[in-house]
């Protein structure tokens, strides 16, 4: 089914989200008396696609939160999610939770006899440590078959599902952009200036094989994931150019990358091959009160991506003002305590003229 809209599809994970607040972590053999419980939906997937759905209109008013109800913002892009949750009674909440959001979850498969993905966060409070214990469950049952919307305009992937799934998937989103015209010369064009870009938030890191860089439209990650695909420590990392990290992605295929720097903002760079040796570009983080850092970095990602399909084509796309948008957004969400619950609606990102 085509939509008149671009079509943001987010391939990833789903996870019930149990939060634990307590004064210390038990000692092994010990039972504590927690200060606080909560269920939240979360996993990077899914809170990118609710990031990328609240980020492409104005929030709702409480009065119009039903769907088809007169009065509902109209959103810029279709966006879709893209996994698998189990049989067990979190998933129809979860579902409709993100229904309520405005992401599509029609491509959302549920699995008989598998359990939804669970994180069981500890957060120490006095530290304000957290220690996450993820269990997969349904996300990790899905196989390596091709589960991208046809019609999508840009894919965004994360590394919480099957790394094969991913890779056999951007596999196949690259494909889709040349699949659209017989000419050969226009299909060169087609493949890196249409259909299907591909966005790559490769989190939780692990080293990735050069293949999954040629023609990858948007590399996006933090310092500690740069670190890892870079082959770096985190001391080698700390003192090495951002420059040459970006040049190292840039040289192996990748069109922009983009590394967020918590605090300090964000550096990308985003030149074509032949011209490497200009300096990328550092932009300091916007002004925020933090409360709480949790779900920045799928912030960024999701309101970068409603920007990528916005441009619809790479060539019309301005990176300039996506990462503006995306730091923008990010700084929001550090403001406000939680994960999901914390990612602002397009009309609380200040300075965006919609
Ligand atoms: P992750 O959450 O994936 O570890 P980062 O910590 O790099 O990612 O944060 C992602 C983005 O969130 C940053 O690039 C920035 O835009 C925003 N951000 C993070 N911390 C702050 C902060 N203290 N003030 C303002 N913006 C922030």
């Amino acid at each position: 089914m085509s939509s008149p809209l671009p079509v943001v599809a987010v391939i990833g994970s789903l996870n019930v989200d149990f939060i634990t607040r307590t004064t210390r972590v038990p000692a092994a053999g010990e039972t504590l008396i927690a200060q606080s419980f909560d269920i939240g939906f979360g996993g990077k997937g899914s809170n990118q696609a609710v990031a990328c759905a609240r980020l492409s209109r104005p929030k709702p008013s409480s009065s119009s939160r039903h769907p088809g109800e007169t009065g509902r913002p109209s959103p810029s892009v279709d966006v879709r999610m893209v996994g698998a949750v189990g049989s067990d009674p979190f998933a129809e909440d979860f579902l409709a939770g993100l229904r309520q959001d405005g992401v599509n979850v029609d491509a959302v498969r549920r699995l008989e006899g598998q359990k939804t993905g669970i994180a069981n966060i500890i957060v120490e409070e006095g530290s304000g440590e957290n220690r996450i214990m993820v269990a997969a469950n349904a996300n990790y049952a899905l196989k390596a078959e091709t589960l991208l919307p046809v019609d999508a305009d840009v894919a965004v992937f994360q590394l919480e599902i099957p790394l094969e799934v991913v890779l056999n998937n951007i596999t196949e989103a690259k494909r889709k952009g040349l699949e659209v015209s017989p000419s050969i010369l226009f299909r060169i064009r087609l493949s890196n200036s249409h259909r299907s870009q591909v966005i790559l938030n490769p989190a939780p890191a692990v080293p990735l094989d050069a293949a999954v860089f040629k023609g990858l439209s948007h590399l996006i990650m933090n310092e500690s994931e740069a670190a890892i695909l870079s082959g770096m420590s985190d001391e080698e990392f700390g003192s090495a150019d951002l420059d040459d990290i970006a040049s190292n992605f840039l040289v192996r295929g990748v069109r922009n990358v983009i590394v967020t720097l918590g605090a300090k903002g964000v550096f990308y760079h985003t030149s074509p091959w032949y011209a490497i040796r200009k300096p990328g570009t550092t932009l300091a983080a916007a002004r925020a009160t933090v409360v709480d850092t949790t779900a920045a970095g799928d912030t960024f990602v999701g309101a970068y991506a409603v920007a990528v399909a916005k441009a619809r084509a790479l060539d019309d796309f301005d990176v300039d003002a996506a990462v503006a948008f995306a730091n923008r957004a990010a700084a929001r969400t550090v403001e406000r305590k939680g994960a999901r619950a914390a990612v602002p609606w397009l009309d609380e990102v200040d300075g965006v003229a919609e």
